[in-house]
């Protein structure tokens, strides 16, 4: 019996009924863009994590873009990000003519490490090539960065200080939840993400209200007082009335299924630790567990094993981003992020969702520790 990697099924089946009838209401009202839902689920995501505007929009790579068009980041500016994470992080800061410079993650929690991207600042604003001006640090896995360290440093050059969320919504970080941790955040909701929808979507969080303004302009081809008046360059930018009503039914299931999360880390952390390395959490810190990820001097074979049992692992990432040929021109070579490199050459994840069953656990691990 094969176990699925990510349990989609299991979590349609059981909220089918709400998500039914919840698709079928705007297929009634047909208002399939900037619908009820959209706003509805808006203010929803604001109020669970304790900001005062969610901006809905297309995918978590434009939550991404848009701050960063709102802030004007172009040519000549240097924003600083994690080498171990998903493309579209450092993709935008490209894509906008900008500067990704890369810093070093933290070998226990894979995320950013404060003391080489304070390092890695005053380098930048040292030599005067680049002007520094924000920090994207990512919740990489579900577990919130190190914030307290990384706005310290960021108010010391004030820096603006961009939260990559799109793992970890759901999250908590000393009693804050993931989402409120910069001076805006931004959120994905692709499938596969703890909270996801039934295609592409993404929000963007803050409490700043003129930056919101400005987003919501922005997701809609920089509209200004009426639909037919545009104040600035944006884009098509908006989420559908269709996912936004999938959306409203997964985030009322979200918390219990974040406690079942929980239980399926512990049982792993559990079973494996000692014989491989499980992922730290931090006091005060609630990783909203996207992956469960391990380390493995022998991970090729650790992952064949699996695979003979039915047993499904992924790896997130094997190339980290400053070795990707889209950012060749940045003329990293390999040992310039030896964790980030570590991670990449002995990293894998588990089956990781709410609906694992204590017994196919009990197998995974079984497999693992058998010699
Ligand atoms: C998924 C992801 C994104 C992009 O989200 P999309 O909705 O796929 O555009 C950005 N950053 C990280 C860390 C991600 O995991």
């Amino acid at each position: 019996m094969s176990i699925p990697f990510l349990g989609l099924k299991d979590q349609y089946a059981a909220l089918k009924d709400d998500l039914k009838a919840a698709i079928d209401r705007v297929l009634e009202h047909g208002l399939f863009l900037n619908g009820p839902e959209v706003i509805l689920l808006e203010e929803a995501l604001a109020k669970h994590v304790g900001v005062k505007h969610a901006v809905a929009c297309s995918s978590g790579t434009d939550a991404l873009l848009m701050p960063l068009m709102a802030y004007g980041l172009g040519p000549g500016d240097a924003a600083f990000t994690t080498p171990f994470t998903f493309i579209a992080t450092a993709e935008v800061i490209a894509f906008l003519g900008a500067t990704p410079v890369f810093v070093d993650i933290d070998a226990a929690t894979f995320n950013l490490d404060p003391a080489r991207l304070e390092v890695a600042v005053a380098r930048v604003a040292r030599q005067g090539r680049l002007r520094p001006r924000g920090i994207i640090p990512v919740d990489l896995f579900g577990l919130p960065a190190d914030y307290d360290a990384i706005r310290t440093i960021a108010d010391n050059y004030g820096l603006f200080v961009l939260e990559d969320a799109a793992q970890a919504f759901g999250g908590v970080y000393k009693g804050r939840r993931v989402g409120s941790l910069g001076h805006v955040a931004a959120t994905s909701f692709y499938p596969t993400k703890p909270l996801g929808a039934y295609g592409d979507g993404g929000a963007v969080l803050t409490d700043d209200d003129a930056l919101a303004d400005t987003l919501r302009s922005i997701r809609q081809h920089g509209q200004g007082a009426h639909g037919y008046e545009n104040v600035r360059i944006g884009l098509t930018g908006r989420l559908d009335t269709l996912q936004a009503a999938v959306l409203l039914v997964k985030l009322a299931a979200l918390p219990g299924e974040l406690e079942e999360r929980q239980r399926v880390a512990r049982r792993y952390t559990a079973g494996l630790s000692g014989l491989y390395v499980t992922p730290a959490v931090p006091q005060g810190l609630t990783s909203a567990w996207a992956q469960y990820s391990i380390l493995s001097p022998h991970r090729e074979a650790d992952i064949l094993r699996l695979q003979k049992t039915g047993i499904p692992t992924a790896i997130y990432y094997p190339i980290p981003l400053h070795l990707q040929r889209a950012f060749a021109g940045l003329g990293h070579q390999a040992g310039d992020f030896p964790v980030s490199e570590k991670m990449a050459a002995e990293i894998f994840s588990l089956p990781m969702h709410p609906y694992l069953s204590n017994d196919q656990i009990d197998r995974i691990v079984g497999v693992l520790t058998s010699d």
